[in-house]
């Protein structure tokens, strides 16, 4: 996903275009790791001092529902960065301190003998939590 892409998809989707979404977006490319949404007001806020928790929020939300955003949950905190451009399966590898991924691009469902007759598997989750080199 980039921006351009992403306000595309905005655009198709009846969204009208406003600087701040712009603006949000631009964020989530520049910082390439996942980002907390109080993360995401306070680098907003330097620009739209009036800006609310509430209007980050929902406008988070509706990037995750679009798949321009991808969310997990890390410490009992939502956050999001910017989805995947690859189509090939993968998982990824968090690190809990600056919350940058890398790929992991064995998944665990191949050798899990999981599938049944009357259970239709559509989608699962799978994410490994450490440190980076960074941050380690
Ligand atoms: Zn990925
Ligand atoms: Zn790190
Ligand atoms: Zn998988």
């Amino acid at each position: 996903m980039d921006v351009a892409k992403a306000l595309l998809l905005l655009k198709e989707k009846g969204y009208k275009y406003t600087d701040k979404r712009e603006q949000m977006l631009q964020l989530f490319s520049n910082e390439k790791r996942y980002i907390a949404a109080k993360d995401v007001l306070e680098a907003m806020q330097k620009d739209y001092p009036g800006l609310s928790f509430d209007t980050i929020y929902r406008n988070l939300s509706t990037f995750v529902e679009l798949g321009i955003l991808e969310m997990t949950e890390l410490d009992g905190e939502k956050k999001f960065r910017f989805s995947c451009s690859t189509d090939q399966h993968h998982h990824h590898m968090i690190c809990l301190t600056c919350g940058k991924t890398r790929h992991v691009h064995v998944c665990p469902m191949d050798q899990l003998k999981v599938s049944s007759e009357d259970f239709k598997i559509v989608d699962h989750k799978f994410e490994v939590y450490g440190y980076c080199k960074n941050c380690s």
